[in-house]
């Protein structure tokens, strides 16, 4: 069998142009969408990332704000600035790009963005909401990976789950999200004794290790949707997943491919948190 490829682009592409004719209605009311991105340091990886959520805020009709800082900015610089943005009228989301320098208190920065503005949903509040199925913002990542399942009408319910990976980003949620929709979910650590036996099983499988071509041919179900969420550079500059896409794909039904699987994925449910944060501020000044 040879894996159909999960076109990240094109699926992105049309959920795109729905967020974009929310924003455009939501501007003719007054409101244009306004997305706050804080990066702080100078991690190259970072700054790509920000740029293209920058670059798809334009092409979608949303306003966005870069506030940059050096990476030995004190704490409180930073948390003041989330503070002026948590009060700012024309800034519906704000972003702290990840991974912060060391010597900040990462979880204290991501509690200081007001739930309201959580548009990266990695607030505790939109995190632990997932448990009981109950959330201002998914997290964009495992959101993204769900759009994706439900455009291809993939099934879901009753289907074996397996995650590779449980960070509080990607892994968890996406265990959380896909058991609300009734899958049968197994998660995946670095000490899971035997992957393979559970890679195994999965009719929807998703790896998220960054641990570049950790899951290969044999360790998937022939028919599998392989979800790849890993995005690791070698060292002659390649972009490639967690999945190694060549032997892989010729055992599974479906493949996302890297690049152009779930990074596209990824920005297009920020933009959506972001247009629905201002859709939210929109009514509340309304009443
Ligand atoms: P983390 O480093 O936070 O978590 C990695 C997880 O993988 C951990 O739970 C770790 O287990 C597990 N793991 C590592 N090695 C193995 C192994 N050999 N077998 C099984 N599990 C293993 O990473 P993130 O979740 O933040 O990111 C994962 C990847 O996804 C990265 O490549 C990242 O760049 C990418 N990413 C891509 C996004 C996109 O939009 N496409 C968005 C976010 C991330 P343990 O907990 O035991 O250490």
């Amino acid at each position: 069998m040879t894996a159909q490829i999960i076109d990240g682009n094109a699926i992105a592409r049309a959920t795109r142009a729905q967020w974009k004719d929310r924003a455009e209605i939501l501007a003719r009311r007054g409101v244009t969408p306004g997305l706050a991105v804080v990066l702080v340091g100078d991690n190259p990886a970072s700054r790509v990332y920000v740029r293209g959520k920058i670059k798809a805020c334009a092409e979608t009709g949303l306003y966005s704000e870069l506030h940059e800082f050096p990476g030995d900015v004190p704490q409180a610089t930073v948390f003041a600035r989330i503070q002026a943005l948590a009060a700012d009228p024309k800034i519906h989301g704000i972003l702290v790009q990840l991974p912060l320098p060391p010597y900040f208190d990462g979880n204290a920065v991501l509690e200081a963005v007001p739930v309201d503005k959580d548009v990266d949903g990695f607030h505790l509040y939109n995190l632990g909401g997932l448990v009981v199925g109950h959330t201002l913002f998914p997290p964009c990542t495992p959101a993204g990976v769900m759009r994706m399942l439900d455009y291809l009408q993939l099934p879901i319910e009753g289907q074996n789950a397996v995650i590779v990976g449980r960070s509080n980003i990607v892994g968890k949620p996406m265990a959380l999200m896909l058991l609300a929709r009734s899958a049968t979910v197994s998660v995946c650590t670095s000490r899971t004794r035997d992957l393979t036996q559970y890679t195994r099983l999965a009719d929807i499988l998703v790896v998220a290790t960054g641990k570049a071509g950790l899951v290969t041919g044999p360790m998937v179900k022939e028919g599998a949707a392989v979800i790849d969420v890993g995005i690791n550079r070698l060292p002659d500059g390649k972009l490639v997943g967690d999945v190694d896409f060549a032997s892989v794909r010729e055992r599974a039904g479906w493949i996302t491919p890297v690049p152009g699987g779930v990074g596209p994925m990824t920005i297009t449910m920020l933009l959506a948190n972001t247009v629905q944060a201002a859709e939210r501020y929109a009514d509340s000044k309304r009443r």
